[in-house]
């Protein structure tokens, strides 16, 4: 029997992971698309990224800017060209600049606020932080500073399986429910989100993970593709011992992210998914717009300047290395024309 497709529960998320008839998935996609409609409307929202360091502290076995991913140029960009991309983005008419980079202590406490403060002043744009584990102190200066949202993915809700991959720093643990949920005390919209097919994610874990999203009511999920890089533990024999049985592990390819997107919008109705970079790696020329098709209201343009996107190579084949950021602007002005959708303006946040 088909499942329910409305009112959800965790095992209808489970049983539409693996379903397979394309029939059946026409619904879900359309139902997806009509809830998306329904309650986020037709704009898609913008966020201009910026890559501002990758320097990175933690062993994550699965990314390319990891510590341990072996040699490789480091940057850290200065305030002065973080400014420069954030006033491109505002130019561009994005609402929201978000802040990226590997959990990096040289990107200081006060750094940080100093350059919140500056893009806020200069371009009115809601900030985003993606920048890893930060001790309260300096989340809360920087929220002060006019943060307004910060994006922690928590990557898996397996807790075995999160500290394999995800090795804690010596003396601490790695908590990023809490972070996020001591985030949103201090008045941050919170963004979270997994990785659809690294070993040993079963379609269970996956199902749980989706019923997280809910649980914890996140503002905004990033769900993409697990796209293995050549020099990372996970792709290579680490991978090999943590994968589940062939009919329990679930696979990193399009389909699948795109079903965990579809059931994410059913599911956390107005929270804000993006058409996330891996999806479009794995699909050049498809794979955001079906995203965008399938329940997604966002995506992150990259206004990080080319020589330093090159190096930000978190995965193999990150889309569109060397193109510049108004080409790529202009790239995705067409790409959401063409969907009939129109540009978000304004913040664009969960509440705004
Ligand atoms: N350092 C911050 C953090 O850990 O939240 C932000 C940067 S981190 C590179 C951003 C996200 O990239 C991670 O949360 C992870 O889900 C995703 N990512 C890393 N390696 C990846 C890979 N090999 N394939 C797909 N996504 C990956």
């Amino acid at each position: 029997m088909r499942p329910a497709l409305d009112h959800l529960g965790r095992g209808d998320v489970r049983a539409w992971l693996t379903e397979q008839d394309p029939a059946a998935l026409d619904l879900l996609w359309q139902r997806a698309d009509e809830v998306r409609r329904e309650r986020v409307g037709d704009e898609v929202r913008l966020r201009g990224l910026v890559e501002v360091t990758n320097y990175c502290v933690r062993q994550c076995a699965y990314c390319g800017i990891a510590a341990c991913a072996g040699p490789l140029p480091r940057y850290r960009m200065t305030h002065d060209e973080i400014l420069a991309c954030a006033r491109q983005g505002r130019d561009l008419g994005f609402g929201t600049i978000v802040l990226q980079g590997g959990e990096d202590p040289g990107l200081t406490g006060a750094f940080v606020a100093g350059v919140v403060r500056a893009v806020k002043e200069e371009t009115g744009a809601a900030i985003t932080l993606s920048l890893g584990e930060r001790s309260d102190t300096d989340l809360r200066a920087w929220r002060e500073a006019g943060a307004d949202r910060y994006l922690l993915r928590f990557e898996t809700t397996d807790a075995a399986l999160f500290r394999r991959i995800h090795p804690d720093l010596p003396g601490t643990v790695s908590d990023r429910i809490g972070q996020l949920l001591r985030m949103r005390e201090m008045g941050y919209e919170i963004g979270t989100g997994v990785m659809v097919g690294i070993p040993g994610q079963t379609w269970d874990t996956l199902a749980d993970d989706i019923w997280a999203f809910r649980h914890y009511d996140m503002d905004m999920v990033g769900i993409g593709p697990y796209l293995p890089g050549s020099r990372t533990p996970l792709a290579g024999p680490l991978g090999a011992e943590l994968a589940a049985p062939p009919s329990e592990q679930v696979s990193n390819d399009e389909l699948t992210t795109l079903k965990a997107v579809a059931l994410t919008r059913l599911i956390c109705p107005d929270t804000n998914i993006p058409g996330t970079t891996a999806l479009s790696v794995l699909d050049p020329a498809a794979g955001r717009a079906n995203a965008l098709c399938r329940g997604a209201n966002v995506i992150m343009p990259n206004l990080t300047p080319p020589q330093y996107r090159v190096l930000y190579e978190i995965y193999p084949g990150k889309a569109a290395a060397h193109e510049t950021a108004d080409a790529l602007a202009e790239k995705v002005f067409a790409l959401i024309g063409g969907l009939g959708r129109t540009v978000g303006t304004g913040a664009g946040g969960r509440s705004s």
